[in-house]
């Protein structure tokens, strides 16, 4: 459209023109590269940090536009695909801590066993897939491997609805028909997304289990308990054996998740229950690979009755679950490369599906929804239908952990969520989530930046702020978006030139782990 683009560069023009331009984007540097900032409106008080003492006070009314800009920090990359870089370093950053240590993570960890392990769901019904059993190319990168048609069968025959139970395509990286099911009748929709909104408790029972294996290897090879005092002073015996995860949760195409774990084994310190300490020497790489598989195998949940489900749904993991050691002998799968792996995964949600929306409502469903209509469209119906307001009698229900604070005995319907998470196909939980002893909070990582973007500022404006106060703001949401696309032009151009070079750098990277551990 050349009049949009006329428009913007003639505000464009105009701002750059302006006296005050070079002060206006180094007052909107902080959310520059954001696709959609918020403005904020009010006071910013500067107080001495040790006495209180207000220093400055300050309207919003004196900075240009007379509002402080904030990136929106959004993690997903089809919202803002600045903010989500942001996030995925941050990603980058806790995941690999927690691998090598760093920030306020100890180096020791760096020699802890650990193991990535990705969780799959089982299959919902056949789809069409892509899979080349034998790569002959010298680059993964570029692979131009020939792959094996998609379902070759020798006795084809169809499916009660007439659909061939073949396919013979050999299917291209990205043709859509990839994740598909081969009959759209056949396929149990309803399983696939209560398997999402259940995939989160799978995943607490599975590492439990996994901690329970441990510790049972423990008492069998004579590895003493240790005696930890509780926050109420009681002495408790513990198992001496702990696992910290970093989970990245994925959506395939066919729209169920699955889960790629980073698991570490800890130890436990009898006089500091928060210290990060080796595991004894007694529990190898190889008990913790061997619990992640007995647990995976042996962990169901069984879903509460509903009336398109009497029985309840099973709720368990795929046959393969995939573990791998990292930083093996065979250099394959580092630490860097994991760590960016999971970092590029935390900036997704249910893109690969094809489906991107934001929360669904009854006014927004139906042109979504429907049971006649494609995959997608199946998936979400199923969503509505299960999420449906029903009453039933039952007393004790299970419900996804993220769930538990709206009441587990009182919700009347166990499957309500469903409808909150529609548009996320059922998966209500975090695309990145850790154990609180696992690494760095994303907390800390901001807190950081914030410090050092307020250190680079003083370097190069005066702006008075000295180094022992804090700004205190009592702000007001005033709108969010850039005031005119020419201004969201300057303010990302300036952005990107500032990040071009690190970014190339992480990209390199994550292009590499993506080939090196998706393998
Ligand atoms: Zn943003
Ligand atoms: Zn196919
Ligand atoms: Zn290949
Ligand atoms: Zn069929």
């Amino acid at each position: 459209m050349p009049t949009l683009a006329a428009g913007r560069d003639v505000q464009a023009l105009h701002r750059a023109a302006a006296p005050d331009f070079f002060g206006w984007l180094e007052h909107t540097r902080a959310a520059g590269a954001c696709t959609r900032p918020i403005r904020l409106a009010g006071t910013l008080t500067a107080v001495e940090s040790g006495t209180g003492r207000v220093v400055e006070q300050r309207h919003t009314d004196e900075l240009p536009d007379r509002t402080l800009y904030k990136a929106c920090g959004n993690r997903r990359a089809a919202q803002c695909p600045d903010c989500a870089w942001v996030y995925a370093g941050d990603a980058f950053h806790v995941v690999r801590c927690g691998l090598t240590g760093g920030k306020t993570v100890p180096t020791s960890v760096a020699a802890h066993p650990v193991v990535f392990a990705t969780f799959t769901a089982p299959s919902f019904g056949p789809v069409h897939r892509r899979h080349i059993p034998r790569h002959t190319c010298a680059d993964r990168r570029r692979c131009d491997c020939r792959p094996a048609p998609c379902r070759a069968r020798s006795i084809a025959g169809t499916c009660p609805h007439g659909q061939s139970a073949a396919c013979f395509a050999r299917h291209d990286a990205d043709d859509p028909q990839l994740g598909r099911p081969l009959c759209l009748d056949c396929y149990d929709h309803d399983h696939q997304v209560v398997w999402n909104y259940f995939s989160g408790e799978l995943w607490r029972r599975t590492k439990q289990a996994i901690e329970r294996h441990l510790a049972a290897l423990c008492r069998r090879r004579g590895i003493p308990h240790v005696q930890v005092s509780t926050d109420s002073g009681r002495v408790r015996r513990v198992p001496p054996v702990r696992v910290s995860h970093g989970k990245v949760a994925e959506m395939q195409r066919r729209g169920a998740v699955h889960f790629h774990v980073l698991l570490r084994l800890d130890g436990v310190d009898p006089d500091d229950r928060d210290a990060l300490v080796p595991p004894p020497a007694g529990i190898t790489v190889d008990d913790l690979d061997a619990a992640v598989h007995a647990a995976a195998r042996q962990i169901t949940v069984v879903t509460p009755p509903h009336p398109d489900g009497p029985q309840g749904w099973q709720v368990a993991w795929g046959e393969q679950v995939d573990v791998r050691r990292i930083g093996a002998s065979d250099g394959d799968v580092t630490d860097g490369k994991v760590a960016a792996y999971l970092a590029k995964y935390a900036t997704k949600s249910t893109e690969i599906t094809g489906h991107c929306s934001t929360r669904l409502t009854p006014d927004t469903v139906d042109a979504y929804a429907d049971p006649e209509g494609n995959h997608l469209a199946r998936l979400i119906d199923a969503c509505w239908r299960l999420g449906r307001p029903i009453h039933h009698h039952t007393s004790r229900t299970v419900a996804p952990a993220g769930e538990r604070q709206a009441g587990l005995d009182t919700t009347p319907n166990a499957y309500a969520g469903l409808r909150r998470w529609a548009h996320m196909l059922g998966y209500g939980g975090h695309f990145l989530t850790k154990a609180r002893r696992y690494s760095v909070t994303f907390g800390l990582l901001r807190d950081t930046r914030a410090t050092y973007r307020r250190a680079e500022h003083d370097d190069t404006a005066d702006s008075g702020d000295a180094a022992d106060t804090v700004t205190v703001g009592t702000l007001a949401f005033v709108g969010s978006g850039w005031l005119t696309d020419g201004d969201a032009l300057l303010a990302n151009t300036a952005a990107a030139q500032r990040r071009e070079r690190r970014r190339v750098g992480r990209e390199e990277l994550a292009h590499e782990a993506w080939s090196g551990v998706a393998a």
